[in-house]
């Protein structure tokens, strides 16, 4: 945006919306109650710039360079390069220069990647406004919002821009994210003086704060960074990204071998100047090379890199991990709480009985196909029989036509496959029950626009999970208004005091009180959701533009309309793979007790036992705690229940994930230890409250995610493992050596060139093994175990001395000419070959290249636990391959001998080396085993 326009949207004339009158706003931006066309939308969009708090800018890849500068490793490295070039080592001194250039590019390069997979799926996260445009609604991405834009908000939404209200009905915001207090703020139209606060204007909302209750019409007046919201964001810095639990380990593992380095540098360099007669320029190298033989310089970037292309990963599976850390405690779920509708059924809903008059009706057809007709008896009738209840749940309904450009999969699937309508075709907006009942209404004939037209709406009583009912008044064409009223049955049945029956209203008594809740069973009991529905003619005058709860009272009781919600075909599948990984699933359902067991029953839950929330709320913590973990559903629950039932599993060790979707499952979903929410159907609050977002809201997708998770965790352990087993092999090998007065085994620049490409390459490559065999069949990890367990610990060691002692003997034979100095023994035949001559270079080129060659044998050693044979990941065959390739190239060239100060070796030399790599092969065998005796597996 240029300065020019930057000016133009902040200026103080701009500035007074809220207390002018609304034809003015209205006038000066342009537009009208019925919005903008798309062509004025898009054009305005070109001027005014993207309705987003700045683009997250976030590092730029200047500072991630800059940052690889900020380890010690590195100046440690620097220092030893200026050191070797004063005393002359021009050679060494480039090297090792020429390695600092290769870790910061290869920390650099990983950290970028990071950094733009984590970017690219912050852009995944869009926010949808429903907005008028061209004169119909539409579901917008709310970035492309413009001043003049006619926006609809209702509770659970994030208030997409600022915005003076048009029309509003019980609306209630939060306005914490700008005023810091969290109360809810009601809302009117209207106008206020100029010198009202911005806390006090009713009359308008504003950008990121939430809409509570109610609903409400409003005309966009800023956006973006003229926003009030944005003008404080602007000014203030985005809070630091706090490091994963990984990474914190990660750091206290740098500091566990920062300690050991120097503890190890303080003895060699006091043995070697009191007691040898070591230069103190040797000493130094030896000091250089245990710290950098010490220090995993590619961990943290492997770290990072492969938590944010796993989480990559899992987007790609519609899982959409939120916050990073988040991959860590995935791996530990034993509890999943989901919600039925939508998740583990289909969203799409289809009426298909309907009882009115005491007579049952079947619908026919799918989906929301409005092909269909009404049977009575088997026999095709007129819908038009069961008028008033279809009419009631045609009129009580804000379900809306209109187009949406969501795709929330970011790949043209997704969620408008949900509706099964094609990106910007005409569809239903709104609740899939609603629409089932719209889509019945239509199949006895009914039309929405004549209806709506007929009965103008005066005034709505919100539906909220709690209430578990929903009610709207209208006007009628012939007397006074009339209130409706949709909800679960016993929530309506309770409200009414008499019933219509082939038109008379006639007294409701407690024996049709029973026969209508016997119906509601055996509807529910084929699994049916079930829906009562009744009117009330005499609606008190004060009860019309403004009703509350007291309008739902003698009302007239019409019918029930049972709608089918199949479960989705994978849930199944999905169910049986959680509990085989030690995961139970439990159903958190508003719906009737006796569907979501036919449900529950359907899709295999583990138990179908059923606790009710009324039940819920009879029992006492104890009690609850005593039976939670053996219930797998509870029915007609409200948000709060969810809270509750997630305390109780908490408080009993389990790591629970929880789902939610409503305004009112924010605070679950945000104490969950894995918040789940819905990427369609959700709330934008719910969204913010978590740390996945399923962007197909389905079930599967979080069984998905869990395996994602553990596969993350598993692979994040064997490269920790394989890396410092390389580092404890080098550190040992070369602080025996010195302790043996051997003088250094291995230069400095050899291990240097070890840890950063031919281990740090493969390490690499294990970051995307792919998961292991059993990864499901395996109990969930507990929760207090990090990625270095004792078995790793002991690993680690184990290696190490291995390592040594297979390479030590491989150093004297070639440097003493006899395995052990002063013994002469097998050495002179063993190492007997032509040109073949002891040295110290030699030497040294025999366990530098051992090291690497033993790196097939580790890389088997710590993947053979997953079930992973080699050729399993391609890229890790590609990494040895590279990795041994470079290292003939250090061999054989006269470039690498120069740089690397190596002798090429002689096939007797290979043999050695196999004849190595072979004992450290079965001693690894060996340890395994006996490490498998005393061990969990991993
Ligand atoms: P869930 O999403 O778990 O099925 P809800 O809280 O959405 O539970 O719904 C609980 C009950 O409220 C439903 O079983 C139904 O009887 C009733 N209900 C659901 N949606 C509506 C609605 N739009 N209007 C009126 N009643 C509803
Ligand atoms: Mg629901």
């Amino acid at each position: 945006m240029s300065r020019a326009d930057t000016e133009r949207i902040t200026s103080d004339i701009d500035r007074d919306w809220h207390s002018r009158p609304l034809e003015d706003v209205y006038a000066e931006l342009e537009t009208s109650e019925e919005g903008l066309t798309a062509a004025q939308a898009s054009e305005r969009l070109e001027r005014e710039g993207p309705n987003e708090i700045e683009a997250k800018a976030g590092t730029s890849p200047l500072r991630i360079l800059v940052e690889q500068y900020s380890s010690a490793l590195i100046w440690v490295l620097i220092a030893a390069a200026i050191v070797m070039a004063a005393v002359g080592h021009t050679i060494d001194a480039a090297v090792i220069a020429g390695i600092v250039v290769l870790i910061t590019l290869f920390g650099f390069v990983q950290d970028y990647r990071a950094e733009q997979s984590i970017r690219a799926l912050q852009a995944m996260a869009t926010t949808y406004a429903l907005v008028r445009r061209d004169g119909e609604k539409r579901e917008v991405d709310a970035t492309k919002l413009v001043p003049g834009d006619v926006i609809f908000v209702e509770s659970g939404d994030i208030v997409p821009a600022d915005a003076r209200l048009v029309e509003e009905s019980n609306l209630s915001v939060d306005e914490a994210a700008l005023t810091g207090e969290s109360v809810g703020v009601s809302k009117e139209v209207g106008r206020v003086d100029e010198e009202t606060s911005l806390a006090e204007r009713e009359n308008t909302i504003y950008k990121d704060t939430v809409v509570q209750r109610g609903s409400g019409v409003a005309v966009v007046v800023e956006t973006g960074p003229a926003s009030e919201i944005g003008q404080i964001a602007t000014a203030l810095e985005e809070a630091e990204e706090r490091d994963t639990p990984f990474q914190s380990e990660m750091d206290r593992l740098g500091k566990i071998i920062a300690g050991v380095v120097i503890v190890a540098v303080a003895v060699i360099a006091i043995a070697e100047l009191v007691v040898g007669e070591t230069e103190p320029l040797q000493v130094f190298l030896t000091a250089v090379g245990i710290a950098v033989s010490a220090v995993p310089e590619g961990l943290p970037a492997v770290v990072t890199l492969s938590l944010a292309l796993g989480a990559r990963r899992m987007a790609e599976q519609n899982a959409l991990v939120r916050r990073l850390p988040i991959v860590e405690a995935l791996g530990s779920v034993d509890v999943i709480c989901t919600d039925k509708t939508g998740t583990l059924t289909e969203e799409e809903m289809t009426v298909q009985r309907a009882a009115a008059n005491r007579e049952v009706y079947e619908l026919t057809g799918t989906g929301y196909d409005t092909d269909g007709e009404f049977r009575y008896d088997g026999e095709p009738v007129d819908g038009q029989r069961i008028a008033e209840v279809l009419r009631c749940g045609m009129l009580c309904n804000n379900v809306d036509l209109g187009t949406r450009e969501r795709d929330a999969a970011g790949d043209g699937t997704g969620a408008v496959a949900a509706t099964g309508a094609e990106e910007g075709e005409r569809t239903y907006l709104g609740d899939p029950t609603e629409i089932a009942l719209f889509v019945a209404a239509q199949k006895a004939g009914f039309d929405h626009e004549d209806l709506a037209a007929e009965y103008p709406r005066l005034g709505e009583v919100e539906f909220t999970s709690a209430r578990k009912r929903m009610t709207t008044v209208h006007e009628t064409p012939d007397g006074g208004p009339v209130a409706y009223t949709k909800g679960a049955p016993e929530t309506v049945l309770e409200r009414c005091d008499r019933e219509l029956v082939d038109g008379e209203l006639v007294e409701l008594t407690d024996e049709r009180r029973d026969e209508i809740e016997a119906r509601n069973e055996d509807f529910a009991e084929d699994a049916l959701r079930v829906m009562g529905f009744a009117f009330r003619p005499d609606v008190p005058d004060d009860q019309t533009e403004r009703p509350d709860e007291t309008v739902e009272r003698r009302m007239v009781f019409l019918g029930l309309q049972g709608m089918l919600d199949p479960p989705r075909p994978e849930v199944t599948d999905a169910l049986a793979g959680c509990l085989d990984a030690g995961i139970d699933v439990v159903m958190i359902t508003g719906d009737n007790a006796v569907t979501a067991r036919a449900v529950g029953e359907e899709i295999g839950l583990r138990s179908t036992t059923v606790i009710s929330g009324p039940e819920l709320e009879e029992m006492s913590d104890d009690r609850l705690a005593e039976v939670v973990e053996d219930v797998d559903i509870f029915a007609r629950t409200s948000p709060e229940h969810k809270t509750r039932i997630l305390q109780t599993l908490q408080a009993k060790e389990h790591t629970v994930a929880m789902t939610g979707d409503g305004v009112n499952d924010a605070p679950a979903v945000k104490n969950a230890d894995v918040g789940v929410a819905m990427g369609i159907r959700g709330t934008d609050v719910t969204e913010q409250a978590s740390d996945i977002v399923l962007l197909d809201d389905n079930f599967a997708t979080i069984r998905d995610a869990v395996r994602g998770g553990r596969r993350i965790f598993d692979n994040v352990r064997k490269f920790v493992n394989y890396l410092l087993s390389g580092n404890g092999g080098e550190v040992t090998m070369v602080f025996t050596g010195s302790m043996l007065g051997f003088g250094l085994v291995i230069t400095p620049i050899q291990i240097l060139f070890i840890n950063v490409v031919t281990d740090g390459i493969p390490a690499l490559s294990m970051g995307v093994d792919p998961p292991a065999k059993d990864i499901m069949d395996r109990d969930p990890r507990p929760p207090e175990e990090g990625v270095i367990t004792d078995r790793i610990v002991t690993s680690v060691v184990g290696i190490a001395a291995f390592m040594t002692i297979c390479l030590l003997p491989l150093f004297t034979l070639n440097f003493y000419g006899e395995l052990v100095p002063g013994y002469d023994v097998l050495g002179a035949i063993v190492g007997w070959s032509p040109g073949y001559e002891p040295s110290r270079e030699l030497a040294q080129t025999m366990v530098f290249t051992g090291f690497v060659v033993f790196e097939i044998v580790r890389i088997q050693a710590i993947r053979y636990r997953y079930g992973l044979g080699i050729f399993t990941n391609r890229w890790l065959v590609i990494a040895v391959v590279v990795a041994v390739t470079l290292q003939l190239l250090v061999l054989y060239t006269s470039t690498g001998q120069l740089l690397f100060d190596v002798e090429p070796l002689a096939v007797v030399h290979w043999i050695q080396i196999a004849v190595a790599a072979g004992v450290f092969a079965l001693l690894m065998a060996g340890f395994v085993k006996v490490q498998d005796r005393y061990f969990d597996r991993y």
